[in-house]
């Protein structure tokens, strides 16, 4: 009878401890070997040359370290660079890098799919298929770390900001999602810092309600509406948990933080004639009023099967003026990538059906959305 091997890519340093301590073994090796894993990339027992030949031996029989296969890699001419990802179940996955002067971030999935059926997400209307597990998560990390060099967390560093903006609701995911997180953080592995890690929601309460205890990285809220009538119709999640829930839950969650100059990022995804008039910027000012925040606003990237329209540039520029006006942070999230189909957060599907509708994009030449 064949017992199934651990992978040990995807274990926290708590998980990994336990597991040497479940061998036999010292405590300390968890440390050892999430250094290897984690900072020089190493897949293979044989390299760990700090570990005992006899544990290596044992290590061979009972665990492994595998992360998911990498069916493709693009590099865009302006640096982006993306990944298509094999994961179980004849399905991909897509991690996108974005470098941008010193910063470098990294946009991850969490599920295969989205449950949650937002109007305007192409990876929603594909629906759910199911949660990845932490190694296939923080697996996103090791490769885009590993395709770059970066395996010496005091050397220069590539990646060094993290969005959890990919495919998938990432509180759907919670446990892996922070297990991922926390390896992200760690600085036996990729050290990167809290306030360059960033989970996005569009508004799970309950589980959002359930982070401030297992974690402190960054916030976004996915809010694209600033009334609920409005709101109900683009993120259905909203019917259950408006506006006002989620904004009560995502303060105390800021409130929490140890650092008190920290913010939470709202996005707006800006849709034609839906919800860019001047009469939303200013009720969205009003909304978000005494409450820390920096507003992203993320022009809309149409996709089959919908029907939006991407904001003007006049209607962009006049959304952004009058929250300027009112004294908030206002950014735009910038095109990038387009000449490689970089879509961060839109990809789903088996591998197939994906490479058949990115080599239809590309021809369509259709504007990308891209984290900025
Ligand atoms: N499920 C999470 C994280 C993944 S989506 C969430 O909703 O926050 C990451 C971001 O991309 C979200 O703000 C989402 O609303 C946005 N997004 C999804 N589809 C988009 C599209 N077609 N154009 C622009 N932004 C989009
Ligand atoms: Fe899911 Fe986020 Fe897309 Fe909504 S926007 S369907 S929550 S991935």
């Amino acid at each position: 009878m064949t017992t199934e091997k651990t992978n040990l890519l995807g274990l926290s340093v708590e998980k990994l401890a336990a597991f040497f301590e479940s061998l036999g073994e010292k405590r300390f090796r968890a440390i050892q070997v999430l250094k290897w894993i984690h900072q020089n990339g190493v897949d293979d027992f044989a390299e760990m040359t700090n570990v005992s030949k006899a544990l290596r031996q044992k290590l061979v029989e009972v665990a492994e370290v595998c992360a998911p296969e990498v069916l493709n890699q693009w590099d865009s001419a302006d640096g982006t660079r993306k990944w298509l990802i094999e994961v179980s179940g004849g399905n991909a996955i897509e991690t996108v890098y974005i470098p941008d002067g010193d910063r470098g971030t990294l946009c991850v999935s969490s599920q295969v799919g989205c449950s949650l059926d937002c109007s305007f997400c192409a990876t929603g209307k594909q629906g759910f298929n199911r949660d990845l597990t932490a190694a296939e998560i923080i697996g996103q990390v090791w490769i885009a770390c590993k395709s770059f060099g970066q395996l010496d967390p005091k050397g220069p560093r590539k990646v060094t900001n993290v969005v959890m903006m990919g495919m998938g609701e990432p509180l759907l995911n919670f446990d892996n999602v922070v297990d991922a997180m926390n390896l992200m953080m760690e600085d036996n592995a990729y050290g990167i810092s809290k306030r360059r890690v960033t989970l996005s929601t569009s508004g799970v309460v309950p589980a959002l309600d359930r982070l401030a205890a297992v974690t402190d990285v960054s916030l976004a809220i996915s809010l694209h509406a600033p009334n609920d009538e409005l709101r109900n119709e683009l993120v259905p999640i909203n019917k259950k948990y408006p506006i006002a829930v989620l904004l009560d839950s995502a303060k105390r969650y800021i409130e929490n933080m140890p650092d008190t100059h920290r913010k939470m990022t709202i996005e707006y995804t800006l849709m034609r004639e839906v919800n860019d008039r001047p009469e939303h910027a200013e009720q969205l000012a009003e909304l978000l009023r005494d409450i820390p925040v920096k507003i992203n606003l993320i022009p809309f990237n149409p996709f089959e099967l919908s029907d939006y329209q991407r904001v003007s540039n006049n209607a962009l520029r006049r959304f952004q003026q009058i929250l300027l006006d009112k004294g908030y942070t206002v950014t735009v999230r910038t095109t990038r990538g387009d000449d490689i189909d970089a879509a961060c957060g839109q990809l789903a599907g088996n591998v197939n059906d994906r490479t058949r509708r990115s080599e239809r994009y590309r021809n369509a030449e259709r504007p990308v959305r891209i984290v900025g």
